[in-house]
């Protein structure tokens, strides 16, 4: 349930009404927008039944949210949240690309990567220290060496860094190393692990399962939220179906409908999406039209080389004439794409 109060509602008005509901044993989670302020009550709704919320001062009306997801809703924050990774602002109209390697492999090609990534226009450096293999006989990551280089990177660049977690042992390691944590489709659902992220105060990129509907994977950052972390920014990564053609399917479906019922950040990644390199400038430009926040993109010196993901991978020139196009799209659509900055510091 959600209460609207008016926007002359008064800070007596909302102390009155937050006393009132925590007396009924409920939780208040207030969020203030420019025009309203939505008061979501969070426990058992059966402790409030009946209960004349509308007779309190102030009080337009009383919502009551059908979804199974609460904080994560449309309903709960009518604004968008910005996810705010260090002056890097996702969300809210701006459009962010993270790009790199899928995996750190040696200090020259991460180096080498950040550098034309950024040179290129990207904000935020992807790289996989702890990767989640398919066998258990691959490239599995170069692990706590593999975030020391990305924070190296990140050192010489001024570009942020992403890097996923599989493993809550690696929790404070990868806390420590990364500006946003990235838990992988395989991990979406695992809850002692979602659970966690919601007790720390860093961004969270959640990516979609390999199966999970777009619910499960509202549900999946309602664990993340309830726990008091409200950065989660979604990454819509491609799903399972019956097409063998690609890799995954990318469901830019999951764009709109996602806007519609969360306030949430949403990220493509056409990389996953497609599984093939030729395809990721087109899904890449389809996911800006289609309203995502921004692009993770795998870009490689030499993809033919890569430990990992190779053949999804765009090369330096591929990824350099992308970003041409993003931003000439971003414009077009009235986009903020942060400024290209020119690379100051040689490698
Ligand atoms: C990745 O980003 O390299 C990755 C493993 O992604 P996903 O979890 O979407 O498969
Ligand atoms: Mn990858």
């Amino acid at each position: 349930m959600v209460i609207v109060m008016r926007a002359e509602a008064t800070g007596n008005d909302l102390a009155a009404l937050q006393a009132a509901i925590e007396e009924l044993g409920m939780q208040v989670h207030v969020s203030r927008g420019e025009e309203r302020t939505i008061v979501g009550l969070i426990g058992d709704k059966r402790n409030v039944e009946g209960f004349p919320f509308t007779s309190f001062s102030g009080v337009e009306s009383v919502v009551h949210v059908t979804h199974p997801f609460k904080l994560a809703s449309r309903d709960f924050h009518p604004e968008p949240t910005v996810v705010d990774v260090g002056g890097v602002k996702i969300g809210g109209g701006n459009l962010v690309v993270m790009a790199g390697p899928c995996s750190v492999e040696t200090r020259d090609q991460l180096l080498e990567s950040a550098h034309a990534v950024k040179a290129a226009g990207a904000q935020i450096l992807r790289g996989g220290a702890f990767k989640p293999r398919t066998s258990p006989y691959a490239f599995n990551g170069l692990g706590v060496e593999g975030l020391k280089l990305l924070a190296e990177a990140r050192e010489a660049t001024g570009l942020k860094v992403v890097t996923e977690l599989m493993d809550l042992e690696h929790l404070d390691v990868v806390a420590e190393y990364t500006d946003i944590i990235q838990i992988g489709a395989r991990n979406m659902q695992n809850f002692p692990l979602l659970r966690e992220l919601g007790k720390i105060q860093k961004p969270i990129m959640l990516k979609r399962g390999l199966s999970a509907t777009i619910e499960e994977w509202l549900m999946a950052a309602e664990y993340i939220l309830s726990g008091g972390n409200s950065d989660v920014i979604l990454c819509e990564r491609g799903i399972r179906t019956f097409e063998t053609a690609t890799r995954n399917t990318l469901d830019l479906n999951a764009v709109p409908v996602v806007k519609r019922l969360s306030h949430l950040p949403v990220i493509v990644d056409p990389s996953h999406g497609t599984g093939v390199a030729s395809y990721v400038p087109a899904m890449s430009r389809a996911g800006v039209a289609a309203g995502a926040d921004g692009l993770m993109i795998e870009v490689h010196p030499n993809p033919a080389k890569a430990l990992s993901d190779g053949a999804q991978s765009l090369n330096v020139p591929q990824f350099q004439s992308l970003m041409g196009e993003i931003q000439a799209l971003s414009n077009a659509l009235g986009l903020r794409l942060e400024e290209r900055e020119t690379e100051t510091v040689s490698p």
